[in-house]
């Protein structure tokens, strides 16, 4: 059912029926389990930061899958909490196709069997990713690499009708040649076995907005979306029909100097309590407390609200609405289908 959010001062609006899915969120990162930087800085408070994304309406997510190991680790973790997660191989951790035991094309036939093995049923894989390219940090992996394994994982969401998840950072042109040399240039790749899918972590122009939707692909928006003005101008232009929400936690907080505050600044208190609780320095860490620096989804509900101040004149409610349904077509999450059967099910938990 969805979360009834109660305005605390009488002049403040009161929100009803705010409920978000975070599409992209790394919960395999090991600073939810108290290592900062490799080093053991407090307790693992896992599902205390579940708990508290439960109170700021996240009612699912799609734990992203950065490597065979990590996919692994997603799909468990999705399992254990009724989520969803993605398979394969994020650019800049491409290489590891070539220094796998038995080359390439066993990295790739192991990403194949763990998809075959997860494509139903609770936990269960929706998606192709994250893979793409990126640019900005090609010391991990040169651009020949990330293209070569890029290029091989679309082939994967062709066999298998699987949405893709794709990062694409400073490096739109190669990108989008990519995906329409494999035949995803129309329509998310339908003709070619594709299943669509999205650009998350989106940082690039409108105009790499408006070809991305003509591709037939969805684009999702964090913090790192909307760091500067020019940011905040690319992320307007997104069709409410195309948009998705995430937080890519542990990253991607929306800080004080990005051009998103003087938005957040006007979120009604009741929500912010919700999106972005007070935290504490690793170091003081207390059990019950976000800890600053690592971003949790509780903050979906403030990247929607600054698309919501975007879109002047459309209600919260709507934009919020709009990413769930977005995400619930494009990823099949029957799960959470607005079915009188799921209203049924919901209602008697
Ligand atoms: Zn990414």
């Amino acid at each position: 059912m969805p979360v009834t959010v109660v305005a605390r001062a009488a002049a403040e609006p009161t929100f009803r029926n705010l409920r978000f899915i975070d599409i992209g969120v790394n919960l395999t990162d090991s600073v939810f389990r108290g290592y900062h930087h490799g080093r053991k800085k407090h307790d693992d408070d896992l599902d205390l930061v579940l708990e508290r994304s439960r109170l700021a309406g996240v009612k699912s997510m799609i734990i992203t899958g950065g490597s065979l190991h990590e996919s692994k680790e997603a799909l468990e973790l999705a399992r254990t909490y009724g989520f969803y997660a993605t398979i394969g191989c994020h650019p800049t951790r491409s290489s590891q196709f070539d220094k796998f035991k038995g080359g390439p094309s066993a990295y790739l036939d192991a990403l194949d069997a763990l998809i075959e093995k997860h494509l139903r049923g609770k936990g269960r894989v929706v998606a192709v990713g994250e893979c793409g390219l990126d640019y900005d940090r090609t010391h991990f992996a040169d651009p020949e690499t990330q293209r070569a394994h890029f290029r091989s994982q679309l082939g994967l969401a062709k066999k298998y009708h699987l949405p893709l998840f794709l990062h694409s950072r400073a490096a739109h042109a190669d990108f989008v040649k990519i995906l329409r040399d494999e035949g995803f240039g129309q329509d998310g790749g339908k003709a070619a076995g594709g299943n669509g899918g999205v650009v998350h972590s989106f940082t690039g122009t409108a105009e790499e907005v408006a070809e991305l939707v003509q591709m037939g692909f969805h684009i999702s928006v964090n913090g790192c979306s909307m760091k500067t003005e020019a940011n905040l101008v690319a992320v307007k232009a997104i069709p409410p029909g195309k948009i998705m929400f995430e937080t890519d936690s542990p990253w991607c907080s929306m800080t004080a100097s990005h051009a998103s505050r003087p938005h957040i600044d006007a979120l009604p208190q009741s929500l912010r309590s919700l999106y972005f609780p007070p935290d504490t320095k690793p170091e003081r860490f207390v059990y019950g407390k976000p800890v600053k620096g690592r971003n949790e989804p509780t903050s979906i509900g403030g990247v929607a609200w600054v698309l919501h101040r975007m879109n002047e004149g459309v209600a919260f409610e709507r934009i919020a609405e709009r990413a769930w349904k977005n995400t619930v077509e494009v990823f099949g999450l029957d799960e959470l289908r607005d079915t009188s059967e799921n209203a049924l099910a919901s209602a008697s938990t």
